[in-house]
């Protein structure tokens, strides 16, 4: 196709640039055109041509001293003259460019960079698309190539592309170049500002971006719109584990000194902000003063109530949404946040309404919303169904493998969980730490201790192993494990194993947990009452008042036990002090009822697990309260008898309960699930699915 030999360019490069073109199948008509004007005008203009830049052998070297200067400079004013011999400089320097800028948008950045070598006069656009190819292609020695190449043509000092600079360096993963064009550029203009920021928030150096914004503010320039975006992000991209809360509000009060509460997208921001902090009441104070909300807002908010457990309020703003805004379609991103909630309270009703909208507003080709589908699923009792959502998949990322894992685990079915396991490696998806994670879940609720694989451990994997040990009654493994991790131990780690200490009654080893969980999470009052639990079955009333002395003094409560339960597509809350339910009279007598029948073949009540220091008979009456019970007695009175009963329970079932459930189920001839905090209970004709192991 192309007849004239390519001239103006070393003989190599433009034997490249024709192999390129048979390399590429279709020919692409823009790479041909491209280069055969260059080819043209090389051919057609010889005389003034700098040769020895372009590496042309002829021995009538002519030097371009009569160019005009501003040639140089401005190669596109070539546009302001007439189409005549005046003309041809400019469109030589353009020409290089252009063919510069053709071959990065085509991705062919190696040879891009060869023109560019014998080409004395890039302009900044040329720089802009080689530096945004240098990121795309992930070559940090071409990035340097072309930064230093940049320097040298005197750019350094050009604000826009330290910009871009400095969005290279951060998708290279170079922090630290990033930070040194940000150091030897004396105009830092908002967007060399916005631009670092942008970069260090996302790395997750949160702190370093507030530092450097403080310095901003001292220099008087201004923040616009993008600078509170990112400035908001860095208060929760923080690695250390210090709080930048209180940042995060006084940014909040700048947001509004300055005028900025009507940008959507910066409250919509401050919003997930105070989501993430677990603020929900300032979440829902910004959200509610918004005078604009957008789809982005609406999810936002949905979220926030899904990831800080309140799912009633999730639901409910969901439905706030549909009705206030006719034209604002929710997305994939609003439809997780949806069926978590749905996941979190077991209500499958709600789940299935949820999952046909889905299908009616064709979200169900969306990766995460279908993968959310199978968990929301799982979560609410019917595997099965989860299960064939995943089976359909037409494809599967990784959290969708992850999904069907922790699915399987939630069930106490580790053996499946392995297996799905290791047929998404031999699909060839690489687990992610979630994987391990869902996995080694799955395996500690089976009780299957020996399973191992090789892993680069995280805090969470840590965790779980010392969970799987800790359940498994090997707690003496499971602080050989912290003593010996190479990484701190954070709170989740001695949490698994203060939880297992409950488990199993050990209080020598609770007591040295409790102490580290007390000066890492202060005020997390689940710590305190799982050290109560464990003294006060050991029967160490004094220390049981010590603790509870110590949580009184932090001003912390308990978190009171409550349960779920959806009956006809209502979901209704009960609590163990519950006197607000009108059927509450009815749920106790039901209860006193059962008990005793329940008594005279064989229940006998767990008062252990009552932690005061009371008679038999009082404790008894304490474990009849239960929410999980009062639940259980609800589903009796109100769904029909045909129909499984199924309850959530924001805490551990406690033995009681689980004794009492498992002979209801065979007595009332009903199936009772109930998910606790760790995991499914099925209980069937007087047994549970987790064979007493939770
Ligand atoms: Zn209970
Ligand atoms: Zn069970």
């Amino acid at each position: 196709m192309i007849t004239k030999p390519i001239v103006g360019l070393p003989p190599s490069l433009g034997l490249q640039m024709l192999k390129q073109q048979s390399l590429c199948a279709s020919g692409s008509p823009i790479t041909l055109s491209v280069l055969c004007i260059h080819c043209c005008i090389c051919v057609a203009i010889p005389e003034w041509l700098p040769r020895k830049a372009i590496g042309l052998r002829t021995p009538q070297v002519v030097q371009p001293t009569y160019l005009p200067i501003h040639f140089h400079h401005t190669p596109r004013a070539s546009s302001q003259h007439p189409i005549s011999v005046t003309s041809r400089p400019s469109t030589i320097a353009t020409s290089n460019n252009h063919l510069i800028q053709s071959l990065c948008k085509k991705g062919n950045l190696k040879l891009a960079l060869q023109v560019l070598a014998h080409e004395p006069n890039p302009t900044q656009h040329t720089y802009e698309l080689l530096i945004i190819s240098c990121a795309d292609q992930s070559s940090l020695s071409d990035a340097q190539t072309v930064h230093n190449k940049l320097i040298g043509d005197g750019f350094e000092q050009d604000s826009f592309l330290a910009t871009k600079l400095i969005n290279m360096y951060c998708e290279l993963d170079c922090m630290d170049h990033a930070r040194q064009v940000f150091d030897k550029i004396y105009n830092r203009t908002i967007y060399v500002w916005n631009a670092l920021f942008r970069a260090l928030t996302l790395k997750g150096h949160g702190e370093e971006v507030l530092n450097l914004y403080r310095r901003m503010n001292q220099t008087g320039i201004a923040s616009d719109r993008f600078t509170y975006t990112y400035v908001l992000k860095a208060c929760v991209a923080s690695k250390s584990f210090v709080s930048l809360l209180q940042e995060g509000k006084e940014i909040h009060a700048h947001i509004l000194r300055h005028g900025y509460e009507s940008y959507v997208h910066i409250m919509t921001t401050l919003v997930d902000v105070y989501a993430r902090f677990g603020c929900v009441e300032y979440a829902s104070y910004v959200f509610n003063n918004m005078p604009v909300k957008n789809v982005v807002s609406w999810s936002a908010m949905i979220a926030c109530y899904a990831k800080n457990g309140r799912p009633f309020e999730a639901l409910e703003v969901f439905r706030e949404m549909m009705l206030e805004t006719h034209d604002l379609l929710p997305n994939s991103v609003t439809m997780v946040s949806v069926l978590q909630a749905c996941a979190a309270l077991a209500a499958l009703e709600q789940g299935k309404l949820i999952h046909g909208y889905i299908l009616r507003k064709g979200l169900d080709s969306i990766l995460p919303v279908i993968s959310t589908l199978v968990t929301m699923y799982a979560r609410c009792g019917d595997l099965e169904l989860g299960r064939r959502i995943f089976c359909q998949m037409y494809k599967r990322d990784v959290v969708s493998w992850n999904s069907m894992i922790s699915s399987y685990g939630i069930h106490g079915f580790g053996a499946k969980a392995i297996k799905v396991f290791k047929e998404m490696v031999y699909h060839g998806v690489s687990p992610s730490p979630i994987s391990f994670v869902s996995l080694l879940g799955a395996c500690s609720h089976a009780g299957l201790v020996e399973e191992e694989y090789g892993i680069y451990p995280s805090v969470e994997h840590y965790a779980c192993m010392v969970d799987l040990l800790g359940r498994a009654n090997r707690l003496d493994e499971a602080a050989k494990i912290i003593e010996g991790m190479r990484i701190e131990p954070g709170p989740k780690v001695w949490g698994s194993l203060l939880g297992s200490c409950r488990i199993h009654c050990n209080v020598e080893l609770a007591d040295r947990a409790s102490r580290r969980l007390f000066e890492l999470e202060p005020v997390n009052a689940g710590n305190y009452v799982l050290l109560a639990d464990i003294y006060a079955e050991a029967k160490m009333w004094d220390d049981v008042k010590r603790v509870k002395k110590l949580l009184e003094a932090r001003g912390l409560q308990k978190v009171p036990g409550c349960s779920w339960i959806e009956v006809k597509r209502k979901i209704y809350s009960l609590t163990s002090v519950d006197e607000l339910n009108p059927q509450i009279e009815q749920i106790h007598a039901l209860l006193l009822k059962l008990s005793m029948e329940m008594k005279e073949k064989g229940y006998v009540p767990e008062t252990k697990v009552v932690l005061y220091d009371l008679d038999t008979e009082e404790k008894e009456r304490i474990l009849l309260g239960h929410s999980e019970k009062l639940a259980v007695a609800f589903g009796l009175i109100n769904s029909n008898k045909r129909d499984a009963i199924r309850i959530t329970k924001n805490l551990r079932l406690c033995e009681d309960c689980h004794t009492f459930t498992k002979f209801i189920s065979k007595f009332a001839g009903r199936e009772i699930l109930v998910r606790d905090v760790n995991r499914f209970h099925h209980f069937k004709n007087g047994v549970c699915s987790c064979e007493d192991y939770w």
